[in-house]
């Protein structure tokens, strides 16, 4: 995930398009787990000499594996973001949050992947209308009904009425 920054870093104003297209299995780390990016990954923006600091933006777009968390199943969560980064020569660094960059290329591939790892969400869902799981028999609502629900129901009220019963008995 590299761009060519020969010609813009020659002469401030100078701005040029992007459009990468990644197919390479990445892998990002969020929560201290390891997540899958699903290829493609597309990153569009534009690179402009700004002072002589390269000023990157980016336009993010992947999919990443993750599991649900309602359904227990694997998914791919969408995930767009735009960022910008500044780019300062090595030794010509006049901020923290400016990257380095060495000769005529910057790689993008670890501000891209943690960018992505950022937009995840703590609570994965595969969709916002998932079921999930029956906590009786583990049965996946999305993909088929079972009748646990209404035998719980019955159960509890069952030892209900009971209750009631065994009340109004002793009166
Ligand atoms: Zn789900
Ligand atoms: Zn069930």
């Amino acid at each position: 995930m590299e761009i060519n920054i020969s010609k813009i870093s020659r002469c401030e104003g100078i701005k040029e398009n992007f459009d990468i297209i990644d197919n390479n299995q990445h892998e990002l780390i969020f929560n201290n787990q390891t997540f899958k990016a699903l290829p493609p990954l597309s990153v569009k923006g534009y690179a402009v000499n700004y002072e002589g600091k390269i000023e990157v933006e980016l336009e993010i777009s992947a999919k990443v594996e993750m599991q649900c968390s309602r359904c227990l199943e694997a998914y791919a969560q969408d995930i767009h973001v735009n960022a910008t980064h500044m780019f300062a020569k090595e030794g010509f660094q006049t901020d923290e949050e400016e990257h380095l960059f060495k000769g005529d290329e910057i790689d993008l591939t670890e501000i891209v992947l943690n960018e992505i790892a950022a937009e995840l969400p703590m609570k994965p869902l595969c969709s916002e209308n998932c079921k999930g799981l029956c906590p009786v028999c583990g049965n996946n609502n999305n993909q088929s009904n079972c009748n646990c629900k209404v035998e719980e129901i019955d159960s509890r009220l069952q030892i209900l009425k009971k209750l009631l019963d065994d009340e109004q008995g002793g009166v």
